[in-house]
């Protein structure tokens, strides 16, 4: 792919994300749930469990924050910020796998100050060790 190409496509991207609307991060989920009453037909059938009603959760703080709700014009709203949400983090996603892109074609600064990366190849001739550590904390997957 070549450099233009790449840029013009990063130009497009960012055009997305300025075109945002509201937006909101967490999700909605479809709940059904007991009453409680005993001699409500729910209490021994939970194909009779009252729903379905729609839970908007998020985190705030830290801490999971949840909102019930109930089908109707709220509900929409909230659908259509959480879309939004979604598709912004999509397009960040993008952008960034444009940019990394980028920056691996960039040319590095002939008269840089900076010291100029070891490939592994020399670094294995050498027989150096290596050292490495994240500059952020991640957690490992499974
Ligand atoms: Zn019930």
């Amino acid at each position: 792919m070549n450099v233009e190409k790449m840029e013009f496509d990063r130009a497009a991207l960012l055009e997305e994300l300025r075109g945002t609307d509201d937006m909101r991060r967490g999700s909605i989920t479809e709940v059904y749930r007991r009453c409680g009453k005993e001699t409500c037909r729910c209490a021994d059938d939970s194909d009779a469990w009252h729903g379905p009603y729609y839970a908007y959760t998020r985190k705030v703080g830290g801490k999971t924050k949840t909102l019930q709700l109930r089908a109707g014009p709220l509900l929409s709203k909230i659908e259509r910020e959480v879309e939004a949400g979604r598709r912004f983090r999509t397009t960040c996603d993008r952008l960034f796998d444009v940019s990394e892109a980028l920056c691996e074609h960039r040319p590095v600064e002939a008269n840089a100050e900076t010291p100029q990366a070891v490939s592994e190849e020399a670094a294995k001739k050498r027989g150096s060790k290596t050292f490495s550590r994240k500059k952020s904390p991640s957690r490992s997957k499974r």
